[in-house]
């Protein structure tokens, strides 16, 4: 039978099958998907084959294949010798929410999502939240922040969780697809999701980023159906992406906009950092790309080196 992983405690699987029964699995014996050293052979989202088998009194669904995997997120565990754990597969879209203040969500942030989704394939939809609430100097610096992301290409929309207003837009778009919402606690994830589906309270935001850190604790996410046709994915715990391991000549690739100039610096190699003739460099002083970006790119190449890179801004 063909089924989708609805939930995972590391042992036992439940599957949703085709004919849309759940039913309980396990794989049995040493299960290894070639090319991934992860902690968890089969995660949330994964399509799989399996057969029921009788075990004692019990019938059981036996795992033997899982179908290729369009994209995957992990996150590497800070203690277990940085083993790598699937958190969820087969993602069609994640929406990033942000707020200008209560909380803050800064552009690094929201950036170093973006560039690990690029380097996952999966699409992501900008939520900028809490409209109601912002006088004419925020609404006038949201606009511009959304007017930003917007010219790069990412989809984005203005909304109020709280009053609804375009609420129905994010609804829309996660008709058919498998979707999974990030963001700062606090941003207004619950609140969103339980607007469009009434009575759905998600667990993102119920664990706090210590509490995991600070213990072996390993949550699992989980898929839900909601009743519009569309598939949520909660991950407990887990605000945003797990880094992804990049090369720094790779970093410029997703970022859009950097990308989009690749072949026209002097250097084929170029960094965008102090190299001679580098046209991302150009595009800045023409105001073409934000400087926010360039920092969050600069901040991902070099990593602490701050003095480094205080250098480079001064350009
Ligand atoms: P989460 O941690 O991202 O799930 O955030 P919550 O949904 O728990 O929301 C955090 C706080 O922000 C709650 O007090 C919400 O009532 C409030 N909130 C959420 N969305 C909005 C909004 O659009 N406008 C206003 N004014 N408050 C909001
Ligand atoms: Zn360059």
């Amino acid at each position: 039978m063909l089924g989708i992983v609805y939930k995972s405690t590391g042992s036992w699987y439940i599957v949703k099958s085709e004919d849309g029964a759940f039913y309980d699995c396990r794989i049995k014996g040493k299960f290894r998907i070639k090319g991934i050293k992860s902690t968890n052979p089969i995660a949330v989202g994964d399509t799989v084959i399996f057969k029921l088998e009788k075990i004692g009194d019990e019938e059981v669904g036996i795992i033997s294949e899982i179908k290729d995997r369009k994209n995957y997120i992990i996150r590497k565990s800070v203690n277990l010798s940085k083993q790598t754990h699937i958190i969820a597969a087969n993602l069609d879209q994640a929406f990033l929410m942000v707020t200008l203040n209560n909380p803050v969500t800064y552009t690094s942030f929201i950036d170093r999502f973006l560039v690990t989704a690029e380097a996952y394939e999966i699409p992501v939809i900008l939520l900028f939240n809490k409209m109601d609430v912002y006088n004419e100097n925020e609404k006038n610096e949201f606009a511009n922040l959304v007017k930003l992301y917007r010219n790069i290409g990412y989809a984005c929309i203005e909304l109020s969780a709280k009053t609804g207003e375009n609420v129905s837009n994010v609804k829309e778009l996660m008709k058919g697809k498998t979707s999974m919402f990030a963001g700062n606690s606090g941003v207004g994830k619950s609140t969103l999701v339980n607007a469009i589906e009434k009575g759905f309270h998600l667990k993102t935001a119920e664990i706090s980023e210590q509490h995991l850190q600070g213990q072996h604790t390993t949550t699992f996410a989980e898929m839900y159906d909601l009743s519009f046709g569309a598939k949520i994915i909660d991950t407990p715990g887990i605000r945003g992406f797990g880094i992804v391991d990049m090369e720094n000549d790779e970093i410029g690739d997703y970022f859009p906009e950097l990308f989009a100039l690749k072949g026209d610096c002097k250097f084929n190699n170029c960094l965008h950092l102090d190299e001679p003739k580098c046209a991302v460099k150009q595009a800045l002083k023409d105001e073409n790309i934000a400087w926010s970006r360039y920092r969050s790119y600069v901040q991902m190449v070099l990593g602490e080196d701050e003095s480094y890179r205080l250098d480079i801004y001064k350009d």
